[in-house]
């Protein structure tokens, strides 16, 4: 029998042993240990030595609903109790994932009407890949096996996903991209040579797109990806128009456009999804986060009518090889459904209501020493700190920022994201209440201050 050493009852020493943490440095957190989050309510989560905290993230920009709300566990446990799985194989199924497709076709811009659910963004997007390979092979053109994306995007993190991935954390030491996968810059506004100009900066990238696709040849490439606002490259927000021209110049170079809607899904940035804002219809849409506002994984593919023919009629009676135990899962399902009756019922409004004062808040920021930009769009933000202003000057990066301002803000009792870059991300709850949303703008201009008097930041000033 196998021997184990004794175990210690401190949950930060069995972590430290035993649990890997996503996109973490594993020396780094052996070192740091680990934070335990014990209860949520609304948009305050609750550590395990009792410290009350404003969730700016909303956990990782996916509990857009909040916490603790009571009809959503009751959903979940009414589909346990009844059928806590059914397999989507055999031409099986059940109620609550067939009401949520149905009830994402008919709120998904133009013609998205077919849904694939997965258990999160990253399978998400790697269906879209199988899918716009298989749509391909039946339209008799399999070699169009070449894919685009945009510098600083994030795809997700399976082998396929962290190739279109654009954040070089992820390709290190991975072997990706993989040759059939291509990067076009991106239009982030704040280093961008053309940012008084936004006409300019779209014909830039559509100049630039053209000329990939050219590069590559026309008749290879197989499709475009963006996101509507770049959340992990740091919240970076196109100038108005880019993203319909991007999707104009895909029609007109014959390729798929796909919209990654991970993050900007479910109210994030005021509608139901951003692609309303931009008015535009993508061939596929990718969903995840804000589809289970977190509760449980769940992703999905959005589908136009025009890809699902296409493959449809390619496959006729043969199966389309691809698909999980957990499509469609029962329980996930029937929680999306309840936190999409949230949104409806006034969840929607009040983020739209909140992400205008969260804007106006962080733009009182700018005149801070530190902060070289405040970008954003409805509740997702970044204010991006810099040495030096009219040099656009990151913080170095042996100073460690992240761990730092993250480290400040928990002291403070705010949760946000920051960037390795020194960049702070916002993606509160679209529960917010406006004193919630004010605590976020003074916590963070609290850190600020505070930043501004650490010994190692004061050197770097000019
Ligand atoms: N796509 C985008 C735009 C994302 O932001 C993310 C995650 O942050 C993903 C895909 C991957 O989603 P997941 O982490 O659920 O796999």
């Amino acid at each position: 029998m196998l021997t184990k050493p004794p175990l210690s009852n401190s949950l930060v020493e069995l972590d430290r042993r035993h649990l890997i943490h996503p996109v973490s440095s594993f020396r780094g957190h052996e070192a740091r240990g680990v934070r335990i989050l014990t209860s949520a309510s609304g948009a305050t989560v609750t550590d395990s030595e009792g410290r009350q905290l404003i969730d700016g993230f909303a956990g990782l920009w996916c509990v857009n609903a909040g916490y603790g709300h009571e009809s959503v566990i009751e959903a979940a446990a009414r589909q346990m109790r009844a059928l806590p799985y059914a397999t989507g194989y055999f031409d099986l199924g059940a109620e609550a994932p067939v009401r949520l497709a149905a009830a994402l076709a008919e709120r998904a811009p133009g013609d998205l009407n077919h849904v694939y659910f997965t258990l999160g963004g990253s399978d998400a997007v790697d269906s879209t890949i199988r899918f716009i390979r298989y749509y391909w092979h039946a339209r008799g053109q399999p070699q169009r096996d070449q894919f685009i994306s945009v510098a600083s995007g994030y795809h997700g993190s399976t082998s396929m996903g962290a190739g279109l991935t654009a954040l070089p954390l992820f390709h290190d030491g991975f072997g990706v991209p993989y040759s059939w996968q291509h990067k076009i810059a991106s239009h982030d506004l704040y280093r961008n040579p053309h940012a008084d100009d936004p006409q300019s900066v779209i014909s830039t990238s559509v100049a630039e797109l053209r000329a990939k696709v050219a590069e590559i040849g026309a008749e290879r490439v197989a499709a475009f990806y963006v996101e509507p606002i770049q959340g992990s490259g740091g919240v970076l927000v196109p100038p108005p128009g880019w993203i319909k021209a991007m999707r104009e110049a895909c029609r007109d170079l014959s390729i798929l456009f796909v919209a990654d809607e991970v993050i900007t899904g479910f109210g994030r940035t005021g509608p139901l999804f951003a692609c309303e804002d931009d008015g535009i219809v993508p061939d596929l849409m990718t969903v995840a986060k804000g589809l289970t506002s977190g509760y449980l994984p769940m992703g999905a593919v959005l589908m136009s009518d025009h890809v699902y023919e296409v493959i449809a009629e390619g496959a006729g009676a043969k199966a389309v090889g691809h698909g999980f135990t957990y499509s469609a899962h029962p329980v996930c399902a029937a929680v999306a459904l309840e936190v999409l009756s949230l949104y409806e019922s006034g969840l929607l409004e009040n983020g739209r209501a909140m992400g205008a004062r969260l804007q106006a808040g962080l733009a009182t920021l700018c005149d801070h020493p530190l902060v070289g930009d405040v970008r954003g769009r409805g509740m997702l933000a970044a204010v991006e700190l810099v040495t030096d202003k009219a040099e656009k000057t990151p913080l170095p990066a042996e100073l460690n920022a992240a761990t730092r301002l993250f480290d400040r803000a928990w002291d403070q009792g705010l949760v946000v994201r920051a960037f390795a870059q020194g960049v702070f991300g916002y993606a509160p709850p679209l529960c917010c209440t406006a004193p919630e949303i004010d605590a976020i703008v003074e916590r963070t201009r609290k850190v600020l201050d505070l930043t501004l008097e650490d010994p190692e930041i004061r050197e770097v000033l000019r």
